[in-house]
């Protein structure tokens, strides 16, 4: 008998493999980080003698999620920016969070997030951290990441000009400092399929003429992808009109950014004239329909870039326009706003929202031979449901019940990179209660700090001014 590290036994197995198989009663076996092997538990499980063998008797598997945006630090502001007008939400909430935030904050807020990502079947996430004003905020965003045990890439926003839009003076610096801090974070962390750093821009108007042509340069010269927002609401072609005399997507294709290493966010503006742009240059889309219903952008045309075979992923977006992490909600929500949109029930289903989760976002991260579906010889990111609840009875088809029935309650064991992270719902490798006492506390002095809980009108923590 061969010897493995885990054996799943007898579970229901959506495997999101080429033919979208869905294997009854099946095992994965897991050496390592790898899958070795996948099949009928009365045929395979007798050929391995695994260290640990888990029986998922009436459980379905899934491959683990893949979070295409994040903002992890705004998970110090749930709460602070519901009902706000994206201007105010920037410059009393994020802004302000994300230049107060110490290390010490940063990792522990980070963490949180994570946690979160993990309840809800998430195994790997591309965050984008503000402004990082030292570099141990950079250090401390990345170590919260790879204590979290999550595939990641981290991100942070370059930004020299910007200040008539209302981009804070705080949040920039000259594009030369960040061309440097983002050298030396690569020299650092140099790409791995657990971590890499990526380079981030927040808007291009956000950014001189110089400095965009330096990020550009940058990227291509160390073959760093970039993200960037684009299109998430109006002030986007607005800001890009006044300052390009032209929309941003235009503009971007005009200045050599839109490229198969672009991936952009949002997306909201866009229309069938940019569309055909990122498709020409098959530039990669992060859609995020929580946050986009959260700040009232509006709602980006999904079905279309899909038809135009556009990578697409999903992604939670910061908590600070979301309020949580749960992925399990966001593949709702994404199917829902495009039913809304069409006005037709038939334009999007389960299994199209479940591919762009887990193979779109396998794409978008590079690593569609690695991870997006549970195949032998794939690592072994994955992530299981129990499917006893009232909220999931009676499962008629897994995918469905996944996408339209689960919450993140449902979700019993995340696994990533062959490492069991959580099992009964029980955190296995970080303390999550002692986690969440300090972020609770960290929250409340930060906001307290930067008064980004100056519109929080609530009696029960004696700030009633
Ligand atoms: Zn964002």
């Amino acid at each position: 008998m061969k010897k493995v590290d885990l054996l799943l036994s007898n579970a229901l197995i959506v495997t999101q493999d080429e033919k979208r198989s869905i294997l009854p009663e099946s095992s994965i076996v897991i050496s390592g980080n790898r899958i070795v092997a996948i099949g009928p538990s009365n045929q395979i499980d007798a050929q391995f003698a695994a260290e640990k063998t888990i029986d998922l008797r009436g459980k379905i598997v899934f491959p683990g999620l893949i979070n295409t945006h994040d903002h992890l630090f705004q998970v110090a502001t749930k709460g602070l920016g519901e009902d706000m007008a994206v201007q105010d939400w920037v410059t009393v909430v994020t802004a302000p969070t994300a230049a107060q935030q110490t290390p010490e904050d940063i990792y522990t807020v980070c963490l949180t997030g994570c946690l979160e990502l993990i309840h809800s079947g998430v195994t790997s996430v591309i965050d984008m951290n503000y402004m990082a004003y030292t570099f141990g905020l950079h250090d401390e965003n990345i170590h919260a990441l790879v204590d979290s045990g999550l595939r990641s890439i981290y991100t942070s926003i370059i930004s020299d000009y910007g200040l008539q839009y209302g981009i804070p003076d705080y949040l920039m610096r000259p594009t030369d400092w960040f061309i440097d801090q983002y050298e030396q974070l690569i020299a650092k962390y140099p790409p791995t399929d657990r971590l890499a750093v990526w380079v981030a821009i927040g808007a291009p108007w956000t950014v001189s003429g110089e400095g965009l042509d330096k990020a550009l340069a940058f990227s291509k010269r160390t073959g760093t992808p970039m993200v960037m927002h684009i299109g998430e609401n109006w002030v986007d072609n607005h800001c890009s009109l006044d300052r390009f005399g032209m929309n941003s997507v235009p503009y971007l294709e005009k200045i050599g950014f839109l490229r198969p290493e672009l991936l952009a966010i949002h997306c909201v503006t866009l229309d069938d004239e940019d569309i055909e742009l990122f498709r020409k240059y098959n530039v990669k889309v992060s859609y995020n329909p929580v946050s986009n219903m959260y700040l009232g952008n509006g709602i980006p045309q999904m079905m279309k870039m899909q038809a135009v075979g556009l990578r697409i992923g999903l992604g939670v977006d910061g908590a600070g326009s979301n309020n949580s992490q749960d992925m399990i909600e966001t593949m709702k929500v994404a199917a829902l706003l495009q039913k809304v949109a069409a006005k037709n029930a038939s334009v999007v289903n389960a299994q199209q929202i479940l591919d762009w989760a887990t193979l779109g976002g396998a794409k978008i991260l590079g690593l569609e031979d690695q991870i997006g579906s549970l195949e032998v010889g794939k690592q072994a990111d994955l992530f299981v449901i129990a499917a006893n609840s009232a909220k999931v009875v009676p499962i008629h088809d897994p995918v469905a019940t996944l996408v339209y029935s689960c919450g993140q309650e449902n979700v019993e064991m995340t696994i990533a990179n062959g490492v069991i992270l959580m099992q009964d719902k029980v955190i296995q490798h970080l303390d999550e209660p002692e986690i969440l006492r300090k972020c609770q506390e960290m929250s409340l002095a930060l906001a307290d700090r930067c008064g980004s809980n100056s519109k929080v009108k609530r009696s029960w923590k004696g700030n009633q001014a």
